[in-house]
C-alpha cells in the first residue's frame, strides 16, 4: 500500500497503530496478527463514529500451490512476496491488508472506498492472472496463473452497523465461499445478508441430515421410464425426497449440493443406494426383461471412494441381493467438465461396470465428458435434460434435426437415448415421428412413491401409459 494518503481526522491513530513497530514479528508483509485485529476493532469504532464508509474484503488466493512444483517452498515463499507486492501496489494508502488461511483480508476507509476497493480488485484479478516469477531450480522464468474468489462488503451499506469487528469480517469471508461452480475462473462477490439466511439454513441441512436417514423424513420415489410406442415401462429413476421435520420439503437441488462439499455425500449415496438395491431385489429383479433403476450418482462419491468403489458396490449388491444388471449409474455430465476429473471418473465406471451396473449420461451434452465416455463404451445411455427436450423438440429450434440426427448417429451402436421432461402431448408425437423410444416426464407418469410404481408398471400392461395410441386407418 503506497505510502502518503492523507487519513481522515478521525483514523489518525488508526494510521499511527498501523505504522506501529510490529512488536515480536518483524516480516513487513505479514504484520503480527493481533496487530491486524486490533487496527480492525479500531477501524470499527470510527466508522461507528464519523460517516464515512468501510471496505471489507476477503481474498481466497487459488494455484498457489503450484509455485512448490517449480522450486519448493523457496519457490513458494518467492510468489507469495510478490503477491504482496502486487496486492499493495494495487490498493491505495487507506488501505491495509492481514493474512488469513485462504489467501488475505483487505480493509479499508474513507468516502470512495467503494470504488477504489473495485477498482483496485479489478487490476489485482488481472495482474495475479498473468505473474511469472524465476525459478530458483532452473533459474527459467515460469507464468502461473493466480486466481482469486473475492468477498467484499462495504460497511456499513451491506449489513448496518455492527460493534463487532469479527462479524463484519464473517461477513466478508462467507461471500468468498461457495463457488466451486466456478473453479476454474476466478470471482468476485458482494455480500448480501441473504448469504447469512443460505449458510445458516446450509449448516442446519448438513447437521440433520444425519438424523433423516434414520428416519422416513428421507425417501426414495421412482419416475418411469416409458418406451412410448407400447406405453409400457421399462425402467424407473430414482429420485429423493427430504420432508425435513423444522424446515420442510428441501429441494434435491438444494440440499444435494452441501452434502457433496464435503464427506457427507458418501453415506447419502450409499443410503440411496442401499434403498434402491433392495427395493431392486424385491420387485425388479426376478423380471426377465432389462429392467433397471437408476439413480442419480454425484461426482465427489466417485472421487471420495476411490478404489474402493468396487467392494463398496458388490457388498451392497450381495447384501441386498440385487443383481448389478437391475442398477444403473446416471452420472450428470456437466460435473466432468474437466479432463483430468474425466479421466478418474471414466476408471472408476469401468470398476462399477464390471458388478453389471450400467451408467447413463445425465443432462447430456452439458460438458466436457460426452463424448470421451461414450466413445469409449463407458456410458450406454444418453438423456436428454428437460431444458433440451423443450428447445430441440420447438418447431422453430433451429436444433429441430438434433434428435432424428443423434438417432441415426448412434443407430449402429449400443447406445439408447431417453428423453426427459416430456410433459406435453405434441412432445410425445413429435418424439414417435422421430423414432425416440424412451422417455420419462410428468405426461407419463410423476416420480410416485415406490408401492405406487409397482401397482403403475401392472396397470401399464393393460393401458398403456401416455396419450392414446394412435392406429393408422
Ligand atoms: P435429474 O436427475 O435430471 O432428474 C430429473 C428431474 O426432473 C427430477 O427433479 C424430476 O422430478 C424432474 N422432472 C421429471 N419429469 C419432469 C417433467 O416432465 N417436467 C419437469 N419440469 N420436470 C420433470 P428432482 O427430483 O427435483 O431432482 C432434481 C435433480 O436433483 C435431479 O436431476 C438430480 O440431478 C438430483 N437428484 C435427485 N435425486 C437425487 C439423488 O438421490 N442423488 C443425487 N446425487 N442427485 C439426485
Ligand atoms: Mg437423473
Ligand atoms: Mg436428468
Amino acid at each position: 500500500m503506497s505510502e502518503g494518503t492523507t487519513p481522515l481526522g478521525p483514523l489518525d491513530e488508526l494510521q499511527a497503530l498501523l505504522r506501529s513497530p510490529v512488536g515480536d514479528e518483524s516480516y513487513a508483509p505479514f504484520p503480527s496478527q493481533p496487530k491486524m485485529f486490533d487496527c480492525g476493532q479500531h477501524l470499527l469504532k470510527h466508522i461507528n463514529q464519523v460517516p464515512t464508509k468501510g471496505f471489507f474484503a476477503v481474498l481466497e488466493i487459488k494455484n498457489i500451490s503450484r509455485s512448490y512444483v517449480y522450486g519448493g517452498a523457496l519457490a513458494n515463499l518467492m510468489v507469495w512476496g510478490e503477491i504482496l507486492k502486487i496486492t499493495r501496489e494495487c490498493f491505495p494508502g487507506n488501505f491495509y491488508m492481514g493474512r488469513i488461511t485462504p489467501g488475505l483480508a483487505i480493509h479499508g476507509w474513507g468516502d470512495d472506498v467503494q470504488s477504489q476497493g473495485m477498482a483496485a480488485l479489478v487490476e489485482l484479478e488481472a495482474r495475479l492472472a498473468s505473474l511469472s516469477f524465476v525459478s530458483p531450480q532452473s533459474g527459467h522464468r515460469i507464468d502461473i496463473h493466480i486466481s482469486i474468489n473475492v468477498g467484499f462488503l462495504v460497511y456499513p451499506d451491506d449489513c448496518g452497523f455492527l460493534d463487532d469487528f469479527t462479524n463484519v469480517t464473517r461477513y466478508a469471508a462467507l461471500t468468498s465461499i461457495g463457488f466451486e461452480a466456478y473453479q476454474y475462473r476466478s470471482r468476485m462477490q458482494r455480500f448480501t445478508s441473504a448469504l447469512i439466511a443460505e449458510s445458516d439454513r446450509n449448516s442446519y441441512i448438513a447437521e440433520r441430515v444425519e438424523d433423516a436417514y434414520a428416519t422416513d423424513s428421507m425417501a426414495m420415489v421412482y419416475q418411469p421410464r416409458v418406451d412410448i410406442r407400447t406405453g409400457r415401462i421399462v425402467g424407473a429413476e430414482a429420485l429423493i425426497r427430504w420432508d425435513e421435520m423444522t424446515l420442510g420439503p428441501i429441494a434435491p437441488n438444494e440440499f444435494i449440493p452441501v452434502l457433496e462439499s464435503g464427506r457427507q455425500i458418501v453415506a447419502f449415496t450409499m443410503f440411496t443406494l442401499d434403498k434402491v438395491t433392495k427395493y431392486a431385489a424385491e420387485n425388479v429383479a426376478h423380471r426377465t426383461d432389462d429392467f433397471r433403476l437408476s439413480v442419480n450418482i454425484s461426482r465427489n462419491f466417485l472421487n471420495w471412494v476411490g478404489e474402493g468403489i468396487t467392494p463398496l458396490v458388490s457388498d451392497l449388491l450381495e447384501r441386498n441381493h440385487c443383481p448389478g444388471r437391475c442398477l444403473e449409474f446416471e452420472i450428470t455430465e456437466s460435473a466432468y467438465f474437466h479432463k483430468d476429473v474425466a479421466d478418474t471418473i471414466k476408471l472408476q465406471l469401468e470398476r462399477v461396470k464390471q458388478l453389471g451396473v450400467t451408467v447413463s449420461l445425465d443432462d447430456f451434452g452439458s460438458g466436457y465428458g460426452a463424448l470421451t465416455l461414450l466413445a469409449e463404451g463407458v456410458a450406454t445411455t444418453i438423456k436428454i435434460d428437460t431444458t433440451t427436450t423443450r428447445s430441440v423438440l420447438s418447431r422453430n429450434s433451429p436444433l429441430h434435426g438434433f434428435l432424428p440426427l443423434l438417432i441415426r448417429t448412434i443407430a449402429t451402436s449400443n447406445i439408447q437415448l431417453v428423453v426427459e421432461g416430456v410433459e406435453e402431448e405434441w412432445q410425445h408425437r413429435a418424439l414417435l415421428d422421430q423414432d425416440i423410444t424412451l422417455a420419462q416426464g410428468f405426461l407419463y407418469s410423476r416420480p410416485l412413491p415406490a408401492a405406487d410404481l409397482l401397482d403403475l408398471i401392472e396397470r401399464a400392461e393393460n393401458e398403456p401409459l401416455g396419450p392414446p395410441i394412435l392406429t393408422p386407418s
